[in-house]
């Protein structure tokens, strides 16, 4: 979280407002935000804004050398941004010369017609920014995994398949594909009619067929969705759960398609929201320790409702 939808609705909204528009400084208040020491920040102020695009998670401003940059011939390659919000980093576009809130405030990058904060909530600082000089220093950046819509079933299949992992792991992992968290994977795994903790080795050629036209159709409807809300204001209200959504979030709320209830796992940082019915044959997918003690009972099924209520437990994915 942001995911691609929401990542392609802050570049949208940010193409309207800073494409072509020069940066004119950019004021870093948070020690952690910054992750690289060359090119230095001051390289990158008075270079105009040539493009903004997407690098898996990350947002890239293309800066241009400009006429006024007192760096010379070596600087005349373009000098990327890449910014990672991460879990709970967030944009927010506001006057020129916009103070940096004290509160979860990181850096704010400042132009002629206004100022784009960059915040991060809670305590923990994973936000990151990058400064990378040239194409191939930016690439760096990219962890690798299959831009999903636009690509072959077949790159969708060798990527899903090069190594065993539940379902749930493969749509997170940026190794894997790329863009996808815990959002879009629920929801994806959901209108596929998948389980999150199925094996990518034991799909079949139908399954894995039909989660590529889903996952591509889930990721398009929802960027085209937050796009055109970003282009009536900037995206203020980021966030991993939206009331349109399926099952993600919807803990407890009745699934869209059957009407039973959505069910909830939790582990490490990550959560799965699924429905029984749809996808796991009505199986309750319950934690290992649990399952340990449950041994052959486990998983649990929905129609004998064996598990102890109240079905937020833990799960090792694998
Ligand atoms: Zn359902």
């Amino acid at each position: 979280m942001p995911e691609i939808p929401d990542i392609e609705a802050y570049i949208e909204a940010l193409r309207s407002r800073v494409l072509g528009q020069r940066l004119l400084g950019i004021r870093v208040v948070s020690p952690f935000l910054l992750r690289t020491v060359d090119p230095p920040l001051e390289a990158v102020a008075g270079r105009r804004v040539e493009g903004i695009r997407r690098l898996a998670k990350r947002i890239v401003f293309e800066l241009a050398a400009c006429s006024g940059t007192p760096e010379g011939a070596a600087e005349s390659v373009p000098v990327f941004l890449a910014l990672h919000l991460m879990i709970a980093g967030r944009l927010h576009w506001k006057a020129p010369r916009a103070a940096v809130p004290r509160k979860g405030g990181l850096a704010a990058l400042d132009f002629p017609d206004g100022t784009l904060l960059i915040t991060e909530a809670g305590t923990k600082r994973r936000a990151s920014l990058h400064i990378a000089r040239g194409a191939e220093a930016l690439a760096a950046l990219d962890p690798g995994g299959l831009e999903v819509v636009g690509s072959s079933p077949a790159a969708f299949e060798q990527a899903l398949r090069r190594e065993n992992h539940t379902l749930k792991r493969a749509f997170t992992d940026p190794r894997i594909l790329s863009g996808i968290g815990n959002a879009y994977s629920d929801e994806i795994l959901h209108r596929a009619r998948l389980s999150p903790f199925k094996q990518t080795q034991v799909l079949t050629e139908a399954e894995v067929v039909r989660l590529h036209g889903t996952a591509s159709a889930v990721l398009t409807e929802w960027a085209e969705r937050l796009r055109a809300e970003a282009r009536n204001g900037f995206p203020e209200k980021v966030t991993a759960s939206r009331p349109e959504m399926a099952v993600h979030g919807r803990f407890g709320a009745p699934c869209p398609v059957c009407g039973t209830a959505v069910r909830r796992i939790v582990y490490a940082d990550n959560e799965c929201d699924y429905c029984p019915a749809c996808q796991t044959e009505g199986r309750i997918l319950a934690d290992r320790s649990l399952s340990r003690l449950l041994r052959d009972d486990w998983p649990t099924r929905l129609d004998d409702e064996t598990c102890p209520s109240g079905t937020d437990r833990s799960l090792d994915p694998r």
